[in-house]
């Protein structure tokens, strides 16, 4: 039925939207119209993915060696928090992407933060158990050579801007049309859908469905169509960011820096050209220039006068994401703060789901149920995973780091998982329960929770029998030290790709 949809606005969250649906929808003749102002511009950070993204340019049929280099993109087999716990011995850990050897070593790990739990002296510290974060810490790139059997997941990092370059040159191949404008109004028509956009010049834009990509301004899902918007402002507190760049490091690891500061975190994320920094904080514990001074302090530039952006957040979601005539991909439908980096992993999400169900169920209010629900749902077990991080901080050097400790507003499934974890039991069954571990698995949530040291104390442990020292951790780290053998540096896999570029 639809046969003309405009997209408003060319951030990533527009440019990735234009592409999937351009590709997918191509065959039934729909025109693809992308409407953004270059006065208004991008956000520009966002910077960090999850391994979803692969599979993203793999649907879109890019090769690594085409976009990577165009924009300084290096991989990512995970990310390092650090200080996010005071417990002695965990005051940094790896959570890990996801990789086929994990089989043979992740039931170890379980297996030692559930006998650690029930107070035996077991090593259950996540970073000797898998193969991305020796990776990451070995400087060793995630695709390994031809002959290892065995599959690993991994992201990027990569320049915001020069995505949306590359995606855009993309999608204006796939036939998409694009339109500078500035959108002043939106007409709504006698049934409360879109009617048409209007620009700064008077001109109308029409079509038979809107997908509101305008960043945190939601001009149409918020503005126009008036969807209330959920804060989840109660449990997560930071609302403010401040970002400024260094030069690129010597060496190159295939990892995020998560590190925790007085009120918030640092995020480091490393390009080929520069690494990108970042200060997410509370406002209501820190001022912007108190965060600047505290992230110049941190990165040793005090004194220079590299210029820094400040970016105010918007931590929620629309309450649904598909109204009437207008689906909301990106900032505009939500942004659960960029700790894990999931904003990319929603957008795919989102724009996947509501073609699936267009496909399936055309526009039937049912299948915009369904859709808001499953995105709904979606939202929630990604904002409990990294409410989680908060919670469980165990830092007494701010009144920020101990509210977040004490803020018992948590979703009951967060609480039930938290309960099994210190009462004890058997945390994969329960999300499994729960049915939460498509969103995040168990090894992510062990990696958590065994990361920050959520154990008795050291006083409190005692030796234990054979049994529960049943995994020898050697064998395991000289399985994890042979696996590795077939990775190369980093740095070496991303100059592979220039040069492939260049042959082809
Ligand atoms: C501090 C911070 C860190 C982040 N880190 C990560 C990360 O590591 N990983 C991750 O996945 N995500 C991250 N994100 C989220 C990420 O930045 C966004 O999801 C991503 O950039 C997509 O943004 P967008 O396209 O929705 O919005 P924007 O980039 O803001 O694009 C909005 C577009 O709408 C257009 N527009 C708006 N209003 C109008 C109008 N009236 N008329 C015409 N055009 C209009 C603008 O011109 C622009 O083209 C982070 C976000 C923040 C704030």
């Amino acid at each position: 039925m639809i046969k003309n949809i405009v997209i408003l606005g060319g951030g990533t969250a527009g440019w990735m939207a234009a592409n999937i649906l351009a590709k997918r929808w191509a065959k039934h003749l729909i025109q693809v119209t992308l409407v953004e102002s270059s006065d208004i511009g991008i956000i520009g950070v966002g910077e960090g993915s999850t391994p979803q993204l692969k599979s993203f340019f793999d649907y879109m049929e890019i090769a690594e060696e085409e976009w990577m280099p165009a924009c300084n993109a290096t991989y990512k087999t995970g990310i390092r928090f650090s200080n996010w716990s005071s417990k002695p011995g965990f005051d940094s850990y790896f959570h890990p992407f996801p990789a086929q050897p994990d089989d043979y070593s992740a039931p170890a790990f379980f297996y030692n933060s559930f006998v650690r739990r029930k107070g035996i002296d077991v090593d259950a510290h996540p970073d000797k158990f898998f193969l991305a974060t020796y990776l990451a810490e070995n400087l060793l790139g995630p695709k390994p050579d031809h002959n290892f059997p065995f599959q690993l997941g991994y992201g990027y990092h990569f320049d915001s801007s020069l995505v949306g370059a590359f995606l855009k040159k993309h999608a204006l191949k796939l036939g998409v049309h694009y339109l500078d404008a500035k959108i002043t109004d939106v007409k709504l028509d006698a049934n409360g859908n879109i009617g048409q956009l209007v620009t700064d010049q008077q001109q109308a834009i029409n079509a038979d469905f809107y997908i509101d990509c305008s960043g945190f301004s939601a001009t149409l899902i918020q503005q126009a169509l008036k969807t209330p918007f959920v804060s989840f402002g109660k449990n997560l507190f930071n609302d403010s960011a401040v970002v400024m760049p260094t030069p690129a490091a010597a060496d190159i690891a295939p990892q995020t820096k998560a590190t925790a500061l007085s009120s918030g975190w640092m995020w480091s994320i490393p390009l080929t050209n520069r690494t990108g920094n970042g200060y997410v904080y509370s406002s209501n514990y820190l001022s912007a220039d108190a965060a600047e001074t505290e992230i110049r302090k941190q990165l040793d530039l005090l004194d220079s006068n590299v210029a820094v952006r400040h970016l105010k957040m918007r931590v929620g979601r629309v309450e649904r994401h598909w109204v009437k005539n207008c689906l909301a991909v990106g900032l505009s439908q939500g942004f659960i703060e960029p700790l894990e980096a999931t904003a990319l992993h929603l957008v795919q999400e989102t724009i996947l789901g509501f073609a699936e169900a267009m496909e399936q169920g055309d526009f039937t209010e049912r299948e915009q149920k369904n859709f808001n629900q499953s995105i709904n749902q979606r939202f929630e077990a990604v904002r409990d995973y990294i409410v989680c991080h908060y919670r469980v901080n165990s830092r007494t050097d701010s009144q920020y780091w101990l509210d977040n400790a004490n803020n018992n507003y948590l979703s009951d499934s967060l609480r039930e998982l938290l309960q099994v974890w210190v009462g004890g039991g058997n945390l994969t069954q329960e999300i499994e329960r729960q049915k939460i571990g498509s969103y995040y698995p168990s090894a992510s949530w062990h990696c958590l929770l065994a990361g920050y040291g959520v154990f008795p104390t050291k006083e409190q442990l005692s030796p234990g029998n054979e049994i529960a020292h049943k995994y020898n951790i050697s064998n395991i780290q000289d399985f994890i030290r042979r696996c590795a053998l077939n990775f190369k540096p980093h740095r070496e896999q991303l100059n592979d790709l220039v040069a492939k570029k260049q042959v082809m």
